[in-house]
Parts: structure tokens; C-alpha cells; sequence
């Protein structure tokens, strides 16, 4: 039997770090085991799901990597293959039409409550033998009365819940269309589903949803339902906690591999491994290693994973990222160093690639944008002369590399008598508007000679100005 998961969003917000992890998990176990991955929109809520909501999963998938074998598939398309279900369970006697007002379920409710009893639907419209005139009924599935569900899930074990705990869940509403568990259990079937993976928010769902399914005859998945993701305060993560949109995450800077990286840890071990490649990731993924206790988000976690990524990983894939980024802040990569190079040169220091793409601005943009603070400090008139015989000798060098530039800046200092730093900040200065930028003979040979002696050049003159 090859194995095939699902990841069944409902669109009714961004793709969260939560939906992302159990998506990961999903996709991970998947291609473990050689299977499939499907992708299924569970936008059945109208008024809940949204075309937007539907367009931020997709981006996030597309964004994270994780590709589907299959889908998206959209269960508003696929109201007709409920139906036909709906009536086959009442038609082999596993449904029933319940035609219980509001007033009926409610004065229901109360009488259990004043008997101290759990309120759950009594199954009086089970034998009722003749519907109500004028009433539209809903249909209910006839749960057994007896007996447990014992679910065998991946993560915490055997779980078992009794049946007269669970009372005849309505799987269609008097309009006739299908309720949650009802669509989850049809389309887990139809599409041959080995292994749900999901939040243990739906564990209490899990044996409505294996009894249906044994109703219909059908062979039952396995299920591994994941423990939550708490924010620092212990309580369910949410905005509250900073970025939780996957979409997000990308805005501020992280690569996607960073980010899958820490979800993988965020819930699951490999020993105390915590850096995996996604091949490293396929083949050691094991839900069975999936913690049973719940996780903790921690930010300072994921800053660190990315940028041991961005030191890490190919500069053209960091330079592929970092593009969108210089095109956020209007400026065309094509127009500037070989943004490869900018990487190497970058990658050291910053933490984000927004981080790196406010750093390398200075490369691409015509003028300058001079911190007041670093003019005032470093560009003081006693620079004038060594500044100026710098630029006199680097305007007649011969070639343009790191080494000659860096021969030119001792020459200076030596002549001047003055420290390196002396004329070197003075120059990142004029280059680059401020004080910190990659070591400076780099950044002179990425700016390039016309820029560069340009920009040394109005530094003299707003020190003559002085
Ligand atoms: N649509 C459900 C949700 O977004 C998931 C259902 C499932 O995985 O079975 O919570």
C-alpha cells in the first residue's frame, strides 16, 4: 500500500507556522515513504473562506517548496459526491432524518443539564417512521450506541473514547449541505488516504469520523495528530506573538529552508540535530518522533537558523531571495555589482535579508545617503589631504582588484602617518553614506571605479565646503 497524506486547510486566513508544520510533516512523511502528497481546500464555511485566503495558502506552499502530488482540490466543487454519500449511509440504515426544532434541542439540553448529565443529542428521531409536515430536516449519522473507538494515533499512542460519549452528529444541514466531518471522512476515503496528519485540535473528531468511515465499509487511515505551538507565555501562539503568517516570515527577511528547519525541530528530534538539509529531513523523518507535549515558539531560535543558513547555503540561491527583497526597497539588481558577490561579502554580518538588502542599497542607488552622525565624525577636515591623495592614487591604478585597492589604502596611511581606520572609515563614509559596510577594499571593487571615485569625490568637496 503506497502511502498517501493530505494537508486540508480551511481558507479562512493566512498559511499559519502552525498549518505550515503540519503541512511539512504531511509533505515529509510523504516523501519518506515514497507517497503522495495531496492538497485539499476545505472552504465548504461560505462565509469563512475566502478567494484571498485560498491565494496566501497556495503562495505559501509555493514559497515553502512543498510541492503537492495532487490538487488543490476544492470541496465547494464537490457537493454532488457528498451527496450521493449522504444518501447512501441513509439508505443502508447508518443515517437518519432528525426534524428536532431549535426549542426541541434546547428544552433537550436543559433537562440533561438539571440531571447533571453531559448534553448530547438522545437519538429520539431515530424511529420516527414519518417525517414532520413542513419541517426541512437535517440528517444525522447513527453513531453506535456501545461500545469504544480506539484510536491508534502515531504520536500519543492509544487513545479511546467510548460511544456513549458520542452522540449522532448531524452531517447535513436542513439545506442539505454536508457538515465538516462528514466532508473530511468523503474525501479521505475518495482519496485514498493512508495517513491524517494533523492538529490535536481535531482529535476529538477522529472517532465520529473512523466511525463513519467503518459505517461506509472502509479501510481506516492512520492518525498522528500533532500537539500545539504555545507562544512564550504558554498559551496558544498567535499574532499576539509577532509574525505567525508564513507569508510574513518571507517579508522579514528568511529563507524558506530556514524557516522548515525550525518547524521540523518545532515538535519533532533527530537526537540533538538541529540543522537538516530537506533531503536529511525525508530521510530521517519519523512520526513516530513527533513530541507528545505541546512546542514553544522561540524567534531568537529561527533568527539563528536563518542566518546560519544565509552563511551556509549557495550565494545564488541566497541572491535569488535576497532580489525580492532590493526590489522591495525600488531597486533593480540588474543595475548594480553581481549580486552573487554582494552575497559573499554580506552574508557575515547580517542576521535577515532585509537586513543584507538595507546594507547593499548603497551599491545600486546614485547618490548617497549620508548619515549626519558618520559625515560629522569621520569626514573632518583633517581627512582632506589623506583623502584626497587617496583618491589621486586609486584614480590611477591600472587594474581594479581588492588586493591593489588594499595596497593603496596602507600607502596612505603610511604616508599620512595615521592608521589604517583613519582613511578607511572616511571612505566607507563617502561610499557608502555610513560606518558599517563589508571590509572596505571589497566594497570599493563591488562599487566599481566610476562610483567609486564619484563618491570620494563629492566627499572632498563637502570637505572643502567645511
Ligand atoms: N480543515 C481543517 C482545518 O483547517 C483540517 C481538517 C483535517 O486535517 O482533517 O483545521
Amino acid at each position: 500500500m503506497s502511502v498517501i497524506t493530505r494537508f486540508a486547510p480551511s481558507p479562512t486566513g493566512f498559511l499559519h507556522v502552525g498549518g505550515a508544520r503540519t503541512a511539512l510533516f504531511s509533505w515529509l512523511f510523504a516523501r519518506r515513504h515514497g507517497g503522495r502528497f495531496i492538497l485539499r481546500i476545505e472552504d465548504t464555511d461560505l462565509e469563512r473562506s475566502t478567494a484571498e485566503s485560498v491565494n496566501a495558502i497556495l503562495e505559501g506552499m509555493t514559497w515553502l517548496g512543498l510541492e503537492y502530488d495532487a490538487g488543490p482540490f476544492y470541496q465547494t466543487q464537490r457537493f454532488e459526491y457528498y451527496k450521493q454519500i449522504i444518501q447512501r449511509l441513509m439508505a443502508e440504515g447508518h443515517a437518519y432524518h432528525c426534524y428536532c426544532s431549535k426549542d426541541e434541542l434546547e428544552n433537550m439540553r436543559n433537562e440533561q443539564m438539571a440531571r447533571k448529565e453531559k448534553p448530547r443529542y438522545d437519538g429520539r428521531c431515530r424511529h420516527r417512521t414519518a417525517p414532520r409536515a413542513g419541517v426541512p430536516p437535517v440528517v444525522r449519522f447513527k453513531n453506535p450506541v456501545a461500545g469504544e473507538v480506539v484510536v491508534d494515533d502515531m504520536v500519543r499512542g492509544q487513545v479511546v473514547f467510548k460511544n456513549t460519549e458520542l452522540d449522532d452528529l448531524i452531517i447535513a444541514r436542513s439545506d442539505g449541505t454536508p457538515t465538516y466531518n462528514l466532508t473530511v471522512v468523503c474525501d479521505d476515503l475518495d482519496m485514498q488516504v493512508t495517513h491524517v496528519i494533523r492538529g490535536d485540535d481535531h482529535l476529538n473528531n477522529t472517532p465520529r469520523q473512523m466511525n463513519i468511515l467503518s459505517a461506509l465499509g472502509a479501510q481506516l487511515p492512520r492518525y498522528a495528530h500533532v500537539p500545539m505551538i504555545l507562544g512564550s507565555d504558554g498559551q496558544r501562539l498567535s499574532k499576539r506573538h509577532g509574525a505567525v503568517s508564513v507569508m510574513q516570515y518571507r517579508d522579514e527577511g528568511y529563507l524558506p529552508e530556514a524557516l522548515l528547519n525550525y518547524l521540523v525541530r518545532l515538535g519533532w528530534s533527530h537526537g540533538d540535530q538541529e540543522i537538516f538539509g530537506l533531503d536529511e529531513m525525508i530521510r530521517l523523518f519519523d512520526a513516530g518522533d513527533i513530541n507528545k507535549a505541546a512546542s514553544t515558539f522561540n524567534p531568537e531560535k529561527l533568527l539563528w537558523l536563518n542566518q546560519q543558513y544565509l552563511k551556509n547555503s549557495d550565494p545564488q540561491h541566497v541572491a535569488h531571495h535576497l532580489s525580492y527583497h532590493l526590489g522591495k526597497l525600488d531597486i533593480d539588481p540588474a543595475l548594480g555589482p553581481d549580486l552573487v558577490e554582494i552575497v559573499k561579502v554580506q552574508r557575515e554580518r547580517a542576521k535577515t535579508l532585509v537586513e543584507m538588502a538595507h546594507a547593499s542599497v548603497f551599491f545600486y542607488r546614485d547618490r548617497v545617503a549620508y548619515d549626519t552622525a558618520a559625515v560629522a565624525k569621520h569626514l573632518t577636515a583633517d581627512v582632506a589631504a589623506p583623502l584626497g591623495d587617496f583618491r589621486a592614487r586609486l584614480g590611477g591604478l591600472g587594474g581594479w582588484q581588492t588586493t591593489a585597492i588594499h595596497q593603496v589604502l596602507n600607502a596612505v596611511a603610511e604616508t599620512h602617518g595615521i592608521k589604517l581606520g583613519k582613511i578607511a572609515q572616511p571612505v566607507r563614509v563617502a561610499v557608502s553614506g555610513g560606518t558599517v559596510s563589508p571590509p572596505i577594499d571589497a566594497t570599493l571593487w563591488l562599487l566599481g571605479r566610476e562610483k567609486t571615485l564619484a563618491r570620494i569625490d563629492a566627499a572632498i568637496t563637502m570637505l572643502s565646503g567645511t
